[in-house]
This record gives structure tokens, sequence and C-alpha cells, in this order.
């Protein structure tokens, strides 16, 4: 498989939150737009804890007041990663966004969005119909040259791991094979989850019915820490094919494109849930898939930068994440991560690690 991956992080820090206001909570983490860094200061000021810099491919500070000029919005988001979206798209890319990140940090605010402020997937799917229609600021890019014919077939499907397992989301709970669904190899076709149902999509409206059935089949189990939170790993994703056909000799030419969007399971640790049974063996499976997925998108990285070196060996068989995203992530793909954070001090551990996770992703 030809290698031709390029990996993205983007950091986002959402406002403070009613809880960390009343508590009077104070600001431990600055953005520096300019240089694209973040800067995290250790609230206890205890010795070997001093500030720690990262610096990332975008920063995005949603905590700044709206009217600020270097506050970023789901606008900011989507003009930077939307536009790669749709160019891999175009182009025959897989494409993965992922959101990391501890419970209530923003995840599902920059992928799903709340109300008007829409996040990344409505906005992708929108833009994909708008763009074969060839209206918009991106019209007139499709995969074919002039003389060509283009046609487009759009797939949707939506899924979640829990505990290691595969729910098909478009399949009403109390119809699931109770085993789950398993990932297969296919030799022609690579990783794929037999048996998951891909619906034939021709508008916006109809991703989004599906995407709000989806949404409400999904396990939710209540935390500690935020009781609608889901302790599972929801990936939405989109089939693109593009046939080009040659209008003088008739030949035909696929050009597909796999796009997965996903809203990862928080990564807090454990501990600080106050998990026990089943809550401890969830926050296992959790940490394990988050770790191999780590691992997996550092190894990618690494042997994108490797310029000819022996390439490192990308482990994605580790977890079921990895394992049915190996098309999105390796081969022809383009993988951004949004790590989402908190700015209050009290989140200071668990941001730290999410910056730690985001760093070893560049
Ligand atoms: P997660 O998916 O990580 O558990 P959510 O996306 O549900 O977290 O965010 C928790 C709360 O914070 C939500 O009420 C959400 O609207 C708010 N929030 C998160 N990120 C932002 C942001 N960038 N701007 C404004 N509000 C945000």
């Amino acid at each position: 498989m030809a290698s031709n991956v390029s990996v993205k992080v983007a950091v986002r820090m959402r406002p403070f939150n009613n809880n960390e206001k009343a508590a009077g909570s104070n600001q431990c983490i600055i953005m520096n737009k300019e240089h694209n860094q973040v800067v995290i200061k250790n609230p206890e000021g205890k010795e070997g804890g001093e500030d720690k810099v990262f610096t990332y491919d975008y920063v995005y500070d949603s905590c700044l007041p709206e009217e600020d000029e270097n506050y970023a919005g789901q606008d900011t988001v989507w003009d930077d990663l939307g536009m790669e979206l749709l160019e891999a798209a175009w182009a025959g890319y897989n494409y993965s966004l992922f959101a990391y990140g501890q419970t209530g940090s923003g995840k599902s605010h920059s992928m799903v969005g709340f109300g008007e402020a829409r996040g990344v997937i409505p906005r992708a799917c929108e833009a994909i119909f708008k763009k074969m229609r060839g209206d918009g600021e991106s019209s007139g890019g499709g995969g074919g040259k002039d003389g060509d014919d283009v046609r487009y077939k759009v797939e949707a499907s939506m899924l979640e791991i829990y505990n290691e397992r595969i729910r098909d989301l478009f399949v009403p709970m109390n119809q699931q094979d109770k085993g789950g669904l398993k990932v297969r190899d296919s030799p022609s076709t690579g990783a794929y989850v037999f048996g998951l149902k891909k619906i034939p999509v021709v508008s916006y409206s109809q991703i989004e019915r599906l995407m709000a059935f989806g949404t409400k089949n999904r396990t939710v189990a209540a935390t500690n820490m935020n009781e609608t939170s889901s302790r599972a790993h929801t990936i939405f994703c989109i089939a693109f094919v593009q046939t080009v056909v040659n209008r003088d000799t008739m030949k035909a030419n696929d050009i597909r494109s796999e796009i997965s969007l996903v809203d990862l399971a928080g990564s807090e640790r454990v501990s600080r849930t106050g998990a026990s049974g089943d809550r401890l063996v969830e926050g296992g499976h959790i940490n394990k898939s988050l770790s191999a997925l780590g691992n997996v998108i550092n190894a990618l990285a690494k042997n994108g930068t490797s310029k000819g070196k022996k390439k490192i060996l990308v482990p994605y068989r580790d977890a079921v994440l990895t394992h049915l995203l190996k098309n999105s992530l390796g081969g022809n793909a383009k993988t951004t991560m949004i790590a989402a954070v908190s700015p209050s001090e009290d989140s200071y551990a668990e941001s730290l690690s999410t910056l730690r996770y985001a760093d070893r992703a560049k």
C-alpha cells in the first residue's frame, strides 16, 4: 500500500463551565496563536512542576471572549479542518478526524456541536453535498477534468465501540447481535466491519436524520464526571465515490475516499472517576484503545517523516478501534486529531496528559 500519511494535531480549549466559575478556579492554560503554542502552568508550583510548552499544528482558544480577534469558534475550526477534509475526499484520500480529551472537555462540541453551534460532522456532510452540486465557494472541484462526466455515491454508517465490541448505531438496540460485529480483513479493500449497515444517502437532511437516530441509539452510562457522557468511541463514516467517465472513450474510473469522524470516549483515568465494577472494566478498555491509537498515530507520524529509512511496524491489531480504522489511518490517508482541554487548574493533570498525548501524535 502506498504510504502518504499526514498527521496533524489541533488543541482546543473550551470556556470555563459553570462549576469551574462557581469554584472560582484559575486558568492554567494559555494559548499563543501566533506560534501555535500552548503553555500549561503547574497550579501547585511544586518543584519540578515548571510551566510546560507544547507546539501543535493548530491551537484554538475558545476560552477568550468571542469578540477577541484570537477567539476560535466553530467557524474557525471548520475553516481549517473542513477544507482539508473536502480536499482529501475529492482527491481520493482517506481522512480521519479524532476528538480526544477528558469527558466534558469539548469533544462533542467540536465534532457534532450543539444547536446553532454546529460542529465538524454536520458541516462536513453539508459541504460534501454542496460541493457535489457545484455550488458555494468550493465549486468546480470534482475529480474529473473537462470533458469528463462525474457521478457521485455517498454512503453513511455509524458505529460505536463499547468494551471492545462493535455496535451498529443504525440498527435499533433490540435488534442488535449481542456479541457485536467483527472486523475482517479483505485483500482488496482492507479492514472493514462485517455486516455493518451502509446507507446510501442523497441529501444532507437525510444524513442529519440518520445521525440523530444513531446518536440516540448510543450506549450511555452515567459516570461521576458527566452523567450523559458516553463511555464508548463513536464513529461516523462517509464512504464517498466519484465515478469519472471520459466522454470520448466512455472509460470509467472510480475515485474512493473513506471519511471517519471519531468522537473518542473520555480519556480521564479510571481512578479519577471513582469507578468500580463495570465502570472499571470500561475504563480498562478505553485506556487500552486510546493508547493503541496513540501508538498507531505515533508510528504513522514517524514513518511519514522517516524519508526512506526503515518503516516501523504499525500496531493496528492492538485494539478494535485501530484495527477497523486501519484504512483511514494508514495507506493514502490524512489524519487529524483535535485534543480538547478545559482551561481550569482543577483539570491540570488531565489536561497535561491530553497535551502530552497530542504531542506524541505529531
Ligand atoms: P465532551 O464531548 O468532551 O464530553 P462536550 O463537547 O459535551 O464535552 O462539552 C461539555 C460542555 O462544554 C458542553 O455544554 C459544551 O457546549 C461546552 N463546550 C465545549 N466546548 C466548547 C466551546 N469550544 N465553546 C463553547 N462551549 C463549549
